[in-house]
């Protein structure tokens, strides 16, 4: 099985698998700010990151080497060009993406994101990410992820929309509630899967319409979302701190932390660890950071950061730039932003005793070997952020059954997930003496090859 690239369907999609370069915005749209955003070209690939990553696990574990090809290469990369036209009546043209990296043990999943940097690279490696997230969570999905290369923050909610309906529409059937479920991620929020949830019913016939409404998950409980989606990722973030804190005998009620990142993933992070006693003492976002060894307040930064659009200049802690954040002594690091923060540089300005990935990828290979040389412990990003696609999974059953469970019983089934999932990658670490990384890279690995053996390969 190689790179497959599903053909056009019954929409006006535009499949492209050449590079990204080859279809950027078009930069004669010059109303368009992003489209003079250009990724920095000294950009590290991230795939690469993944295949590292899964070349140690790999081979620890002597994955089966037919099985290895399958997994090194993404299965369809969906590549869009599609106009929107905007409030201003002006017709600007965008490019969007979707991978699907593996769905050997369940239809696709994973969020789509709104950014300047998304591209076919970044788009491939967290489509793998979500392949071994779901396979160490245990639930029955593959992985994809999807998103559209531009700045949300330069258009209005009018043109959001458009851009959401527009980009669904040009995915057509390349999504679907049994095939490929995205979700919120990076930018991203309830309300743009609700968008998502009507363009996808409008172009259905209309008795099937209710019968798709698990096309997507992190929806507005109205809508048919489900309670403690919207906390659900930080909330894991969380239940894997607590079992490591209890595992190496400290109290969280002494320990510190901070975080990096205030959208959902990191105020959530900081509100629930803050009500279990641990004290937060330095922020950073894209507008900068700012520290309290006293303690921040989650709740008043979040509100000073909603009107002032980010953490820069809070009146109730002192300034502190990138080096300064990352060099803040604390017992414990989220970083829960963007990829590649966490690097062979940084990690030696760390003072933590753990790192908790609530962002996809934030550390690169050479910052994972730092972190291991200086005895930082480590819950991977597959683990400790699997919580966001773990009640994602809730929200799709409770569609598929018509059922509304209530708050309780979608935490106490997430706790149970969580925990399961973080014994066994502590447990395998210990049994094969290797790092936590490697160590859920091989939970994943052996259940995919095991389902592969199981099936065989067609024909
Ligand atoms: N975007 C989130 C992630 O990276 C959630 C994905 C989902 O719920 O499908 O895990």
């Amino acid at each position: 099985m190689t790179t497959i690239v599903r053909e056009p369907t019954r929409y006006d999609m535009e499949v492209n698998p050449r590079s990204p370069s080859d279809v950027r915005p078009d930069a004669a749209s010059a109303s368009d700010p992003s489209a003079a955003h250009h990724p920095r070209q000294d950009k590290k690939s991230l795939y690469e990151n993944v295949v590292v990553q899964f070349d140690r696990a790999a081979d620890v574990m002597r994955l089966d080497a037919d099985v290895r090809k399958i997994l090194a290469r993404t299965k369809n990369e969906i590549v869009v060009n599609f106009p929107v036209k905007m409030s201003n009546g002006r017709v600007q043209m965008f490019t969007g993406y979707r991978v699907q990296h593996n769905d050997a043990l369940g239809p696709f999943k994973g969020g789509l994101r709104f950014h300047p940097d998304v591209d076919l690279d970044e788009v491939r490696a967290l489509a793998a990410w979500m392949t071994w997230k779901c396979a160490v969570a245990g639930i029955p999905f593959g992985g994809a992820k999807g998103g559209v290369q531009f700045d949300p923050s330069n258009y209005s909610g009018a043109d959001l929309e458009r851009i959401t309906r527009r980009f669904v529409y040009a995915l057509g059937d390349n999504i679907g509630p049994e095939y490929d479920i995205p979700a919120p991620d990076v930018n991203t929020n309830a309300q743009i899967m609700a968008w998502i949830l009507d363009t996808y019913a409008s172009t259905v016939p209309p008795h099937d319409r209710q019968r798709n409404i698990h096309v997507v998950t992190g929806k507005p409980i109205e809508a048919g979302g489900s309670v403690g989606r919207d906390k659900a990722t930080g909330q894991g973030v969380v239940y894997t701190i607590q079992h490591w804190a209890a595992d190496r005998g400290f109290d969280l009620r002494n320990m510190t932390f901070m975080v990096q990142g205030f959208g959902n993933v990191g105020a959530w992070t900081a509100r629930l660890l803050t009500r279990l006693g641990a004290k937060l003492v330095a922020v950073e976002d894209v507008t900068g950071a700012v520290r309290n060894p006293s303690g921040l307040d989650p709740d008043d930064l979040l509100r000073y950061a909603r009107v002032h659009g980010g953490v820069f200049r809070y009146p109730k802690g002192e300034f502190a730039d990138h080096i300064m954040f990352f060099q803040t002594p604390v017992d414990i690091f989220v970083p829960a932003a963007m990829e590649n923060q966490v690097t062979a540089e940084t990690a030696r300005w760390l003072h933590a005793r753990l790192v908790a990935e609530g962002a996809n990828g934030p550390t690169d290979p050479e910052g994972d070997a730092v972190l291991r040389e200086r005895g930082i412990d480590l819950i991977p990003d597959i683990l400790c952020n699997s919580g966001g696609v773990i009640v994602s999974y809730f929200e799709w059953l409770q569609n598929k059954r018509s059922e509304f469970w209530e708050l309780d019983e979608v935490d106490a089934k997430l706790y149970k997930r969580l925990t399961q999932a973080y014994q066994r990658v502590r447990d395998k670490a210990i049994e094969l003496d290797v790092d936590w990384r490697t160590a859920a890279y091989v939970i994943a690995l052996a259940r995919l090859e095991t389902v592969y053996k199981e099936r065989g390969i067609f024909p």
